[in-house]
Order: structure tokens, then sequence, then C-alpha cells
């Protein structure tokens, strides 16, 4: 195997932790995790991923937790600076992908502009990998050539005021939504009303690839009422669309990280 990069002294790697499952890191946050002198944390990194941090890393978690003074942006740029400064290897580590809905690029200028050479490694985002642990193909050749992302809320938590929803609803088949559980019945107001039929099938991924994951299926027309009876665990990511009906076809034979048989060996042999 082609040796995998250095991780250099005085330098950061911005890293995706991918949504849960350590299954899906890649081998160079892996990497990261083992060689880290210091790893700056967000919330939604699991537990589990951190478990495989070097004992010797510092772990700082730098994300906001109900109830927590959370550290302000230019806070969490300034720690990655000084420590690559006094000549650690700084693991800035993120759930997702860094560079989608997380502030990635934000960091990557800041440290640019420290003059902090840097790496981005790019993980599995919940989008894309959320919806393949809950049998949703992003893309399905009968039923979208297109396939949006699209964020909930904006910095000051309500709803994105420059979306153009007649234009989402008729040129993307398949929609996802990140941070959108507050908003989502307002969402489903704005597409029905742009022409989305209220029978479009939608799916509420909930901590989607950890053990705990959880699908709740319903339609564009009914969420609001699903969303406020089922109430949802968080964080979730919600699909929009035909390809929410594949599950179906699928979710009978494709295991989940609870069910695979390392797992269920482990739960079989735990004291
Ligand atoms: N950078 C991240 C996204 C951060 S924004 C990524 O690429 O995945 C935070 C939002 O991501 C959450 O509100 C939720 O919508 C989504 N999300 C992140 N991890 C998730 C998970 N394990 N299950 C469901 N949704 C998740």
């Amino acid at each position: 195997m082609t040796p995998l990069a250095v991780f250099e002294p005085g330098t950061v790697w911005l890293a995706g932790a991918g949504p849960g499952d350590p299954g899906l890191l890649t081998l160079l946050a892996a990497k990261g995790l083992a060689e880290a002198d210091v790893i700056l944390y967000d919330a939604l990194v699991d537990e589990a991923v951190l478990a495989m941090a070097s004992p010797k890393a510092q772990l700082e978690f730098v994300g906001k937790r109900a109830g927590v003074k959370s550290l302000k942006q230019p806070e969490i740029t300034a720690r990655m600076v000084q420590h690559a400064r006094a000549g650690k290897k700084v693991l800035r580590l993120k759930g997702g992908d860094p560079f989608v809905f997380g502030r990635g690029g934000e960091e990557a200028i800041a440290l640019a502009q420290a003059r902090i050479p840097f790496r981005i490694i790019p993980g599995v985002t919940a989008g894309i990998g959320g919806l393949a642990y809950a049998s949703i193909p992003a893309t399905h050749r009968d039923i979208n050539n297109v396939v949006s992302f699209v964020t909930g809320r904006d910095s000051t938590g309500e709803l994105p005021g420059n979306i153009d929803w007649d234009a989402l609803a008729t040129s993307s088949p398949v929609i996802v939504f990140y941070m959108a559980l507050k908003t989502m019945p307002e969402i489903a107001q704005k597409l029905i009303k742009a022409g989305r039929a209220p029978s479009t099938p939608l799916a509420v991924i909930s901590n989607a690839t950890a053990a705990s994951q959880d699908v709740v299926e319903t339609t564009l027309g009914e969420c609001a009422a699903t969303l406020s009876q089922t109430e949802p665990g968080r964080p979730a990511i919600i699909a929009i669309g035909e390809s929410v009906k594949i599950r179906g076809l699928l979710k009978g034979f494709q295991q989940t990280i609870s069910e695979s048989p390392d797992v269920i060996k482990a739960e079989e042999t735990a004291p």
C-alpha cells in the first residue's frame, strides 16, 4: 500500500469523523487519531471514534452542548493556531465531512491566514452515509439525476431566507435536509406550495450509522404531525423523494451496525 501522508509537528489535520460508525473513518482520520498530540473535537463526533485516540493525546471538547457555554469560532481557531505554533500535531475533528455544513472552510481560511500548514481530510457526510445506512440511495437511475443538500437553519437558527423554494421543489427529485427538525413543518409547506405532492415520501434518520440509529417514514404532507408525535432523536437528517421507497426493498436484508456479527459477538461475551 502507498504510505499515508506524514502527520508533521506544527500542522493541523482538519478531518471528518463521519456520521458515527467508526468503520466509516478514512485511513487518514484513523492515523490522525492514533498520532495527534492534541484533538479538538465537536459534539457530533461519536464516542466510539474518540475511543480510537492515542491515550497520550490531549482531548479538547470545543463543541456546543446544551447548558454549557460553548467556544466561539474565533476561539476555536485561536486554539488550533496556538497548539500548531507550539509544535503539536493538531487533529481538528468534525462530525461527517468538514466542508459540508461544518464551518471547515472558515477554519481552513483562518489557518491559511495564520500561515499554518494544514491538510483537509474529507469524511462521510451524514447526508450520504446516513441515507445509505437507512437503505436510501442518494441517487437512483430511475428516480433522480439531481440530489440537493440543504440546511434547515442559518446562523440565527431560523430557516435560511435565500433559498429558492420553487426551483428546489421542481429541479431536485431528492432533497436531503441537515439541521431541519425544527423548521421542517415550514419547509414542507413551502415545498407543497411550490408544487411537490403532499404524498412525497419522507424519512427522518436519527443518529444515523450509530447503534442507536432510528428511521421514521412519513410523507411531506404528514411530516409536521409525525414529527410532533414521534419526537425523533437528534441529530437527524431528513430525506425527501421517491428513493425513500427503495428502503422498503432493502431494509429486511441490509445489516446495520448493531446487527454486524462482530458487534453481536461482543455483546454476547460481555460480562
Ligand atoms: N459536517 C456534518 C454536518 C454538520 S451540520 C456532515 O457532513 O455530516 C449538523 C447536522 O448534520 C445535524 O443537524 C444533522 O442534520 C446532520 N447529522 C450529522 N451527523 C448525523 C447523524 N449521525 N445522524 C443524523 N444526522 C446527522
